[in-house]
C-alpha cells in the first residue's frame, strides 16, 4: 500500500493505523449506462459523487447498525477510456471506489467473502435533484416521452443529474456470475408535486386545510397525557401524604390519617397536633425503666441504650 493511500485512510479514522491493520478493496459504485429502470446517471453525476461518496461506510445488507458498519470509502475515481460503449453508444465509464476495514477476528470471515469475490457488489444510494428525458431535455414528467419506449430507434431514457447527496452503502449478495450491475437507489428531490400546489385563498379553504392538523396535534398531545391524573387527583393524593405525614410527625395512629381534616399542609398538622393532644392524656404512653429488677446486666445497658425495644413497658408515673 502506498504511503498516499493509507494518508487517506488515517484521514477518516480515530487514530493512526499500520498498513497491517487495514484490509482494502475495490468497488464499482455506478456507471453512466442505461438501467433495467431506464435511468441512467449522466457523466456529470458520477463526478459529483466521486467527491461525495468518501467517508461513506459500507454495510452489510439488511444491517443499517452500528455493529453492521464494516467498511468505509476512502477514496473514487471515474474511470474511462476503457473502448467499451454504453447501450446508447458513449463511452462507458464508471465510478470506482476503494473501501478499507479494519482487519478484526470478527471480520476474517468477510474479508475471505470479499476476496472469493463472494461480496462484490455494493448498493448506492443518493439524491439526484434533476432527471431529465434524453429525447427532449426537458425535466422528466414534463414532456410527452415515455422512458423505455423508442422515439426514432431511440429508447427514451431519464439522466439523473445535480447529485445532492450520497447515503451509506451496503453489500448486495449476488451470485459472481451474474455479473457486475449496480443497483441504484436514488431518492428524487422535488417528488412533493409542486404543480399540484392550490394556494387558499378563503378562511373557509384555510380552516378546512389546518383542521387535521389540528385534530392530529390534539390526539396526539391526548395520547401523551393520556396516563396523567388530573389536576384534582393530584391535589387529593398530596392531601391524604400531608395527613399521613402529620399523623407519624405527630405520633397519630397511621388508621387516624385518613381522619385529618384541612385543605393545606399547615392546617392538617395543626389538626394533627390538637387530635394528638387530646388522646394524649387518654394514650398510654410506653416508657422503659432500666431499674426494672428482672433484667441481667447486658440487657440493662442494652435497653437503656435502645429503650424502644424494651418488652415489658411499664406505665409512666
Ligand atoms: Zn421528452
Amino acid at each position: 500500500m502506498e504511503q498516499a493511500e493509507l494518508a487517506k485512510i488515517n484521514a477518516l479514522t480515530r487514530r493512526e493505523f499500520a498498513e497491517n491493520e487495514i484490509y482494502t478493496f475495490p468497488v464499482t459504485l455506478c456507471h453512466n449506462d442505461i438501467d433495467r429502470d431506464s435511468e441512467r446517471f449522466s457523466d456529470e453525476a458520477l463526478t459529483q459523487m466521486s467527491e461525495l461518496f468518501i467517508g461513506k461506510t459500507i454495510i452489510t445488507d439488511h444491517n443499517p447498525t452500528t455493529a453492521g458498519q464494516v467498511a468505509r470509502i476512502y477514496d473514487t475515481e471515474v474511470v474511462k477510456d476503457s473502448g467499451q460503449l454504453t447501450k446508447d453508444g458513449r463511452p462507458f465509464c464508471y465510478l470506482k471506489g476503494y473501501a478499507y476495514m479494519v482487519r478484526t477476528s470478527e471480520n476474517a470471515d468477510f474479508i475471505l467473502e470479499i476476496d472469493a469475490g463472494i461480496k462484490k457488489e455494493v448498493s448506492v444510494s443518493c439524491s439526484a435533484e434533476k432527471r431529465i428525458c434524453s429525447i427532449c431535455g426537458a425535466e422528466a414528467g414534463k414532456c410527452s416521452h415515455v422512458k423505455g419506449e423508442t422515439y426514432d430507434d431511440t429508447v427514451c431514457c431519464h439522466i439523473l443529474d445535480s447529485i445532492t447527496d450520497a447515503y451509506e452503502l451496503s453489500f448486495v449478495a449476488v451470485p459472481a456470475q451474474q455479473g457486475a450491475g449496480v443497483t441504484k437507489n436514488y431518492h428524487q428531490k422535488g417528488d412533493t408535486h409542486m404543480e399540484e400546489f392550490i394556494p387558499i385563498t378563503t378562511k373557509a379553504d384555510f380552516d378546512t386545510a389546518v383542521q387535521p392538523l389540528i385534530d392530529a396535534a390534539v390526539s396526539a398531545k391526548a395520547k401523551e397525557f393520556e396516563n396523567w391524573i388530573s389536576p384534582e387527583a393530584h391535589q387529593a393524593e398530596l392531601l391524604a401524604q400531608y395527613r399521613t405525614k402529620a399523623a407519624l410527625l405527630t405520633g397519630l395512629p397511621a388508621e387516624l390519617a385518613s381522619r385529618l381534616t384541612g385543605d393545606t399542609e399547615e392546617a392538617i398538622q395543626k389538626d394533627a397536633e390538637l387530635l394528638a393532644g387530646l388522646t394524649k392524656s387518654s394514650r398510654q404512653t410506653p416508657a422503659f425503666n432500666p431499674e426494672t429488677p428482672e433484667l441481667s446486666g447486658v440487657e440493662k445497658s442494652f435497653y437503656a441504650k435502645n429503650p424502644n425495644l424494651a418488652p415489658n413497658r411499664k406505665e409512666n408515673a
